[in-house]
């Protein structure tokens, strides 16, 4: 039997993602020899025990952590960084201290400057969700298959980076090590934007006319069905993503408004060549999302 990756691990905020961890981990034992929960709601602490995702529950963060050799934040983007500092003094000299947020920059400016010489920070952010959150909603396979990006910090020593590398491939993930501000321009273009084009159509829909929206709803096609599923994530945790990552989603919003104009453009002038091109280009890239296995 191979050596754990980790003595302890501690989880704080067994959401969705960090419940899908706990479970995948409690699927896979010998990982990680012991796991230690750690939340600031008593009803999320009782639903972990019933659900028996680990081996210490608790509220206590400072004693959550004190003996953990890797820490991971899976906690609302707004609240990696307030997090990271409460619990920084009481970290284990020699920790990995990472995360699960879905933007980099605004968190690692807020972060750095609290990050003990002594502490690893190799962020992972798991590119696999679902729009359900909490304890109940995590799944043991949720990760696989899909693309983790880690962004480490200039100074984590590369035996962190090597072992969260290995922990999230053992958790199904594939690897790919990135700059910070590249992981937040690709995830706005790729999960931000999609949400964000979601929740203003569920919301276009929702002040239409009392008549019109309940045809909406009656009558709801394939299309617009799939944007509800999306439109039905959590609104803290797409919040924080929006402000935490502004700059980049505004740029790409600002090119996409670009690109519906012209297609309005050339629906209103009849331009069947731009109208074919723009779907045909829609087709091209579901087949390639087909072939990486991420479809
Ligand atoms: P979730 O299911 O809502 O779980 C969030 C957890 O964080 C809950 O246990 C919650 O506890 C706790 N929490 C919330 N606010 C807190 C605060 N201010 N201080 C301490 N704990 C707090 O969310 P999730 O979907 O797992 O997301 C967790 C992280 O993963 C986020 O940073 C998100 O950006 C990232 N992420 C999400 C997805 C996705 O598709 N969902 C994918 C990749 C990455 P309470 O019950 O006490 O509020």
């Amino acid at each position: 039997m191979t050596a754990p990756l980790f003595n302890t691990l501690c989880v704080i905020g067994p959401g969705l993602i960090g419940s899908s961890v706990l479970r995948r981990l409690r699927a896979q034992p010998g990982l990680v020899s012991r796991l230690v929960i750690a939340d600031r709601d008593p009803a999320v602490l009782d639903r972990v025990r019933c659900l028996n995702l680990g081996d210490e529950i608790t509220d206590n963060l400072a004693k959550a952590v004190s003996g953990a050799d890797c820490v991971m934040l899976c906690v609302p983007v707004g609240a990696i960084a307030p997090v990271a500092r409460a619990i920084m003094p009481h970290l284990k000299s020699g920790a990995i201290l990472t995360d699960v947020g879905s933007t980099r920059r605004s968190v690692v400016d807020a972060l750095l400057p609290t990050l003990r010489d002594d502490i690893a920070y190799v962020p992972a952010h798991p590119m696999a969700g679902t729009e359900h959150s909490g304890p109940d909603a995590g799944l043991a396979d949720l990760f696989e298959d899909r693309w983790c990006l880690l962004t480490p910090d200039a100074n984590a020593p590369q035996d962190a980076i090597d072992r969260m590398s290995a922990f999230w491939r053992a958790m199904g993930a594939r690897i790919r090590i990135m700059d910070i501000d590249h992981h937040d321009t690709i995830c706005a273009m790729v999960s931000h934007l999609p949400h964000l084009i979601a929740f203003t159509i569920c919301g276009t829909a929702d002040t239409l006319a009392e008549d019109m929206r309940s045809e909406v709803l009656d009558f709801a096609a394939s299309g617009f069905r799939d944007f509800t599923r999306i439109a039905a994530s959590d609104p803290t945790m797409w919040r924080d993503i929006f402000l935490n990552n502004s700059d980049a989603l505004l740029s790409v919003l600002d090119r996409f408004s670009q690109d519906a104009a012209s297609m309005a453009k050339a629906i209103r002038e009849g331009d069947e060549k731009t109208i074919v091109e723009t779907i045909s280009r829609g087709r091209r890239i579901r087949r390639s999302l087909l072939e990486n296995r991420q479809a």
